[in-house]
């Protein structure tokens, strides 16, 4: 086989698996009264390598996450990929900020007031203002990354100091045991959060953004309120591997 024809099968596939994704958001979205266009899908492309990774801009996904730093500059500076608007999902070292700030739309794992100093401070010297999400542990589980619950309104409170960001919203990870009933009283958390924040900061447009839902657990996210689904195996179904 050529390996336009090799090109075109991935193709294919891609497009089979989008389709069946997007389908099963949009099943979610009618069951939760709100509009499948009010969810942002972001292809997870950490599997994959950069034809993959096309192949899934070129069936229309346009949003694409990579967990790793250094993965998301190499695929941000290829010709095709750098047209896709790319989100940072995993965990951001404080030193890899300055390369990764041109390179994203939005940081949905800051996890630390250091981390988000750090990402204040190189905004302010590019002259630029960061999007990111503020990652909270709704799960209880030690082992995961993010801000406990009861600090982020304070955090809230306290944005003056950091004239360079943009908090557009939350995003949290559901236990990896207990199954979709503890997943979705993690993603109800969030949303929770989401509400309790509004309601004391009386403003009603904070936070567009939550972040939730991959994979094994994203209709549940999205029945809780999801806006932003991150997913990556679902995609890749027969082709990774
Ligand atoms: C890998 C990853 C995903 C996608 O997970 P899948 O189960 O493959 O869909 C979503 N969010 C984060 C933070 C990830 O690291």
């Amino acid at each position: 086989m050529s390996t336009e024809e090799n090109y075109n099968e991935l193709l294919s596939k891609v497009q089979q698996n989008l389709e069946v994704v997007l389908e099963r958001i949009s099943v979610a979205a009618d069951k939760s009264n709100r509009s499948a266009k009010d969810i942002t899908l972001v292809g997870v492309t950490k599997y994959v390598g950069i034809p993959e990774s096309r192949s899934l801009l070129q069936a229309g996904c346009k949003v694409l996450g990579e967990s790793r730093p250094q993965q998301l500059w190499q695929k941000n500076s290829d010709s095709e990929l750098s047209n896709a608007s790319w989100h940072l999902i995993g965990h951001l070292q404080r030193n890899k900020v300055e390369r990764t700030l041109p390179a994203v739309d939005l940081i949905h794992g800051v996890d630390s007031l250091r981390l988000l100093e750090a990402i204040n401070q190189s905004a302010a010297k590019q002259g630029v203002t960061s999007k990111i999400l503020l990652e909270v542990n709704c799960s209880g589980d030690e082992a995961k990354h993010g801000f406990h619950q009861s600090v982020i309104l304070p955090l809230f409170e306290d944005m003056d100091r950091y004239n360079n960001i943009e908090i557009k919203g939350l995003m949290t990870m559901a236990a990896r045991e207990g199954g979709s009933r503890v997943a979705r009283s993690n993603f109800a958390s969030l949303r929770e959060l989401r509400d309790e924040l509004r309601e004391k900061l009386s403003n009603s447009n904070l936070i567009p953004i939550l972040s939730m839902g991959m994979s094994g657990d994203f209709e549940e996210a999205i029945l809780e309120g999801s806006t932003m689904v991150r997913v990556g195996s679902a995609l890749w179904n027969g082709i990774r591997d």
